[in-house]
């Protein structure tokens, strides 16, 4: 039986072989965050399966692929600052920690009270908890900072595209979106560039997501 870190290493070799895994800062982030430490115990030796995971009340920890794309059409880079809508395990928020260290911070907003707690402990056990604050609130709705964020990660499926998740962006900033009108089906994960007034959109591929809840979701 191959251990978990020779199963994160297989894992990251199919990711590259397919194209997932470009650019040198993501397959490094691919290597480094253990998946296992961010799913429920009993799931764990299913970790470097390239498939979502159950992580209770109904959601998922998002497949190894499409947490790795996401992060590409982000063009994460050192000491950005990035809002999350949607913390789930905290994985996803992990990797992008790694990708734009040094010096940049991650904030995560996750609805769902014991989520945000188990997202907390999981970034906290994975040593994480310098680089990621997660926050118990509606996403949708954005946050205030004290500076604005430069990339916003959503990772779940929007009715449509939130606009206080624009208005806060920095200029020159990005949002990967899913948005698709029906819960679970038929959605599309869109990029999103804001340059001044002018807001680019762009549909990258089909996706399937869990459905944002609270003001700009599915209510
Ligand atoms: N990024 C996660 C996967 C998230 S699944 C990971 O790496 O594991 C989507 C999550 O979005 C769920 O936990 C769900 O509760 C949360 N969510 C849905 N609507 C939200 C909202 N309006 N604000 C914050 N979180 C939300």
């Amino acid at each position: 039986m191959p251990s978990l870190e020779e199963e994160r290493i297989g894992l990251v070799k199919r990711l590259e072989s397919i194209g997932i895994l470009r650019s040198e800062r993501t397959k490094r982030a691919a290597l480094l965050v253990k998946r296992e430490l961010f799913v429920p115990p009993k799931l764990r030796k299913y970790a470097y399966r390239d498939t979502p995971l159950p992580i209770g009340h109904g959601q998922t920890i998002s497949a190894p692929h499409m947490v790795f794309m996401m992060n590409e059409l982000l063009d994460l880079r050192e000491g950005m600052l990035v809002f999350e809508v949607g913390s789930g395990s905290g994985y996803h928020a992990a990797t992008v920690a790694e990708m734009i260290s040094p010096g940049g911070k991650v904030i995560t907003s996750e609805i769902l009270e014991p989520l945000a707690k188990f997202a907390w402990e999981n970034l906290r056990r994975a040593g994480y908890h310098d680089r990621v604050s997660v926050v118990a609130c509606d996403g949708s709705k954005g946050l205030k900072f004290k500076r604005k964020p430069e990339r916003i990660l959503v990772t779940a499926a929007a009715p449509r595209v939130p606009r206080p998740l624009v208005e806060m962006l920095e200029d020159g900033g990005k949002i990967v979106i899913p948005v698709g009108d029906t819960p679970f089906f038929a959605q599309k994960l869109v990029l999103i560039e804001k340059k001044g007034s002018r807001i680019m959109e762009k549909a990258i591929t089909d996706v399937a997501f869990v459905p944002l809840r609270g003001e700009w979701g599915f209510r």
